[in-house]
């Protein structure tokens, strides 16, 4: 008997926007849906006790990282991920090219694969489609990537190269996968070439993955040309199978993604915000706590967040934990940005759900007009 413990349920939708539920064999998420970023099995200052208090339903994890340190073999025996790191509600681990291409210190790309030098000890390390496929079904997530080739969004000559690994790497993916308790998810390149982008998606559509995603994009594009590239998509991956935005999440992408009919969305800019010292408001935009002028300041981050910091804590006391060194700011602001971003997407759900969104886009339409939006300014690690 085949069993299908993955399907993907639309239960409404306004213009290209999206309300669904995809099952997974560790629960239903409701969609569109954040993923807070696990980068080594953790994220970061975060318990899980407090990932489940904030309700969110799936985090992402590094199989670049995970595969170095401690190794997917060892995780493998101890159980998998979800047990290594105490986590029964769905996971998703990218494929390690992402990383690959990023971090790694010297590589070499070739139709079969990518030798690379690992940046924490420098051993050389090859990852081929086989090779990503087989450290995922180690790890035991439920959502995993297909090996991909992530190229500089305007070259278009090396895009065309990338998109030919990109595509061929997806075929030898699907082949080798040998789980079926984790979906496989197909990942579209293309640059921001709308004919390249076309291409691509019906390339990986036309593979018949359970989910498909959208990779190379928030490296540098603009964002008129991240919203072409969007409704390319949107346009012509199968609407009834999930689409994921990989590694896009500041508020105003989070919107404009889920206005051109993506579903799911990962981005580390919360914790690493908080690690910079930073919190995610709505009305203030990016608030540096260090900043001498809440030394006195009695008032919550953002007075009408329901999240644990902003309930019991001060700007002046937050500001006190960053200037004395305690470890106890980080949790704290990590706490209120999570929930300011999984909250956002509860709403734009909710809106999608009840076919409010107009409503819900004049409440956040300062964040659309990107006037609070430089959140990412000066984040460096
Ligand atoms: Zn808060």
């Amino acid at each position: 008997m085949t069993v299908q413990p993955f399907s993907f349920q639309l239960l409404n939708r306004q213009g290209r926007a999206r309300a669904g539920i995809f099952h997974t064999p560790h629960g239903d998420l409701p969609t569109p849906v954040f993923a807070p970023v696990g980068t080594q099995a953790s994220v970061k200052a975060i318990t899980p006790a407090q990932l489940i208090e904030l309700d969110a339903n799936l985090i992402l994890s590094n199989t670049y990282h995970l595969y170095l340190r401690p190794g997917d073999e060892l995780i493998a025996e101890l159980g998998g991920l979800h047990e290594f790191m105490h986590w029964q509600r769905p996971i998703l681990t990218d494929s390690g090219g992402f990383q690959v291409f990023s971090l790694a210190e010297k590589r070499s790309i070739d139709p079969d694969g990518v030798t690379f030098r690992s940046h924490i000890d420098g051993s050389i390390n090859r990852l081929t489609p086989e090779k990503a496929t087989q450290i995922q079904e180690h790890l035991g997530a439920d959502i995993i990537m297909a090996f991909d080739e992530c190229a500089p969004p305007y070259d278009r000559s090396q895009i065309e190269q990338a998109m030919e690994h990109t595509h061929s790497w997806a075929e030898r993916c699907l082949q080798s996968k040998s789980r079926n308790d984790q979906a496989l998810f197909g990942i579209v390149q293309g640059g921001i070439f709308p004919d390249l982008r076309e291409n691509s998606a019906r390339f990986i559509s036309d593979l018949n993955f359970p989910g498909n995603a959208i990779g190379g994009l928030s490296v540098g594009e603009t964002k008129a040309e991240m919203q072409t590239v969007l409704e390319i998509m949107d346009d012509v991956l199968p609407q009834e199978k999930p689409r994921y935005l990989m590694g896009v999440g500041t508020p105003e992408d989070l919107i404009n993604g889920v206005l051109r009919g993506v579903d799911i969305f990962d981005c580390v800019l919360p914790t690493r915000l908080a690690r910079h010292n930073a919190a995610m408001t709505w009305q203030g935009g990016r608030l540096n706590l260090v900043n001498s002028s809440f030394a006195k300041d009695p008032l919550p981050i953002d007075g009408d967040c329901q999240c644990y910091t902003c309930q019991h804590f001060s700007r002046a006391y937050l500001r006190h934990l960053i200037m004395a060194k305690e470890m106890l700011a980080a949790t704290l602001l990590s706490i209120h940005n999570l929930h300011a971003l999984i909250q956002l997407v509860r709403d734009i759900r909710q809106a999608i759900v009840d076919q409010t969104l107009d409503a819900f886009l004049l409440k956040y339409s300062q964040l659309i007009d990107t006037k609070n939006g430089d959140f990412t300014k000066d984040l460096i690690d």
